[in-house]
């Protein structure tokens, strides 16, 4: 018999165990309980699979090397109607475009009218893989988005799940914490394949999740009619179907979505940064921001600062990055991007009311907030050292790194964590949920005042805990989760969220 030697390999270094770091801090910090520390560092649940669709014939533009042996290729008509325009560039080639068409073609190879050299790229299946994580169900069911982008992975899905676990608990509603999605370019399919990808997904998923179970909602590449068809998938053929409709949030409000579901993350955004304003006895008035992302967050959250008389200057997205010394007219910008048919990428690029400035000079832009509302990982020690704000104010999930965080933190930049600063979207999602439930249809106004309420008392409990300020008052009590010490605000959150579900497992006890 030989003996096995086993040598303790160091722990492998990921985007995950990086943004576990404030969960470890915190879990020190407070003595989290051993046992309750192991059930939340991994998921519960981790899951894979793949989901294949058939993919149409396609119109790709000829590679430029390519294109002399087609000088001589005259010109095809083809019916406008049966080309669908992809955001890549190419497009799908459905068969009512021969329709009377005259099309002159070699080697697979034919001439648009008017747009150039296109390659027919025959229509096949693909196979696209697909996640769900799930993290933690200590506090309810399963609760978070589904992202559909080319850059996801197992290790950022759980990064995603576990923040979601923090999320619920922080915002204080009965949920856990969920994420997943498929790794594909949401830009490159025509509306029917993505359509008919999201409905295979969902047959994939539907043993795994239930309004009772894992209630997924939109994220990055997906929206409210996302999560109709997810919806209709989940509920086909169900004899009480009805009653199932709150398996998603984030849905159209004509079918049982929530009002102000759509601003909510932006608006819950805004609550927190005119709370930090309140706290100093002043208003986001006469304030000055910049915005990384103008999608939902960002073009929301920019939407009700300049409601609430704050400047935007300058925003930066997929596309480009625009400055306005003076000020950016929000709902102007807004037009352009989405009520412009010809801005097949919504961006902000482009917009002719502004200066085009590069990327890396948007960190530059002396501005008194700096809302990040695009992908994670944004803000690097480097791009922090650069910034001349006074608060980050966190749309994004993940957008500051570790290193990040010490230089915002080295320089005096004031936080407001992604997992309260973009909390609206969840809590709206529980009254969503609820709302279902009770097949009832709450007003926006009565939406709002909820969510004021809740966002509102959370922060100052974590802003109470980060100042190790305990205080009972009519809106909030944070006494119960100071710990004796000052700590930042975003370790501050994580301490509220993992008090908040340690005390599922003292009171409630282990499953065996
Ligand atoms: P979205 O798809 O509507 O918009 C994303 C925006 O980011 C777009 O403007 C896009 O151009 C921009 N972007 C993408 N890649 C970029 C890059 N490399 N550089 C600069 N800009 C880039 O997504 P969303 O729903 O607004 O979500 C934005 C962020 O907020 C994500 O991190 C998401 O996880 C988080 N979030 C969203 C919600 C919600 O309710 N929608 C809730 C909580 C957190």
């Amino acid at each position: 018999m030989t003996a096995r030697v086993v040598t303790s390999e160091p722990p492998r270094h990921t985007v995950y165990t990086e943004a576990m770091e404030v969960f470890h801090r915190a879990a020190e910090l407070i003595g989290l309980d051993r046992r309750v520390r192991m059930e939340l560092e991994e998921p519960d649940y981790e899951h894979i699979f793949y989901v294949t669709v058939k993919l149409h014939t396609r119109l790709a533009p000829l590679a430029a090397s390519d294109q002399p042996r087609y000088k001589d290729l005259t010109d095809s008509e083809v019916l406008p109607d049966g080309l669908e325009p992809l955001l890549d560039g190419s497009f799908v080639f459905k068969r009512r475009a021969l329709i009377n068409a005259n099309v002159s073609m070699r080697d697979g190879v034919m001439r648009l009218k008017g747009k150039g050299l296109y390659r027919v790229v025959p229509g096949r299946p693909e196979r696209f893989k697909a996640y769900r994580v799930q993290h933690n169900q200590a506090r309810g069911p399963y609760k978070g988005g589904i992202r559909y982008h080319q850059d996801v992975s197992l290790d950022l899905f759980k990064v995603l799940a576990a923040e979601m676990t923090w999320k619920t608990a922080i915002a204080d509603v009965p949920f856990g914490g969920a994420k997943g999605g498929i790794k594909v370019d949401p830009k490159t399919l025509s509306s029917e394949e993505l359509e008919a990808l999201t409905l295979r997904y969902m047959y994939r998923l539907k043993p795994l999740i239930g309004p009772n179970l894992d209630i997924p909602a939109p994220d990055v590449g997906t929206d409210g009619t996302i999560m109709g068809l997810l919806l209709r998938q989940f509920t086909d053929g169900e004899r009480e179907r009805h009653s199932l409709r709150g398996v998603v949030t984030g849905k159209d409000t004509r079918i049982g979505g929530s009002e102000g579901r759509v601003k909510a993350t932006g608006q819950g955004l805004a609550y927190c940064i005119q709370e930090w304003y309140a706290d100093r006895g002043a208003t986001p008035a006469g304030s000055t921001f910049v915005v990384q992302g103008f999608g939902n967050v960002g073009s929301n959250a920019a939407e009700i600062l300049a409601g609430m008389a704050s400047r935007l200057l300058a925003v930066n997205d997929a596309g480009g990055t625009i400055f306005n010394p003076s000020g950016i007219d929000v709902p102007d910008l807004i037009s352009y991007v989405y009520d412009n048919p010809s801005n097949l990428r919504r961006t902000v690029a482009g917009y002719p009311k502004a200066q085009q400035i590069s990327k890396n000079d948007l960190w530059d832009v002396d501005a008194d907030i700096l809302v990040p509302a695009a992908l994670g990982g944004e803000i690097t020690g480097p791009v922090a050292e650069r910034l001349k704000v006074k608060l980050v104010a966190e749309g994004a999930n993940g957008p500051t790194t570790p290193e990040g965080d010490r230089v915002l933190a080295k320089r005096g930049i004031e936080l407001i964590p992604d997992i309260i600063g973009n909390a609206g979207g969840v809590t709206v999602s529980y009254y969503e949920w609820i709302q279902n439930k009770r097949m009832e249809h709450w007003s926006e106004i009565e939406v709002n005042g909820r969510l004021e309420q809740a966002i509102k008392s959370n922060y100052r409990i974590i802003r109470d805990i980060a100042r190790n300020s305990p205080r009972r008052t009519a809106t909030h009590n944070s006494q119960r989760y100071c710990i004796g010490r000052e700590v930042d605000m975003r370790t501050a959150a994580m301490v509220l969220a993992l008090k908040r579900i340690e005390a599922h497992y003292q009171l409630e006890g282990f499953s065996q």
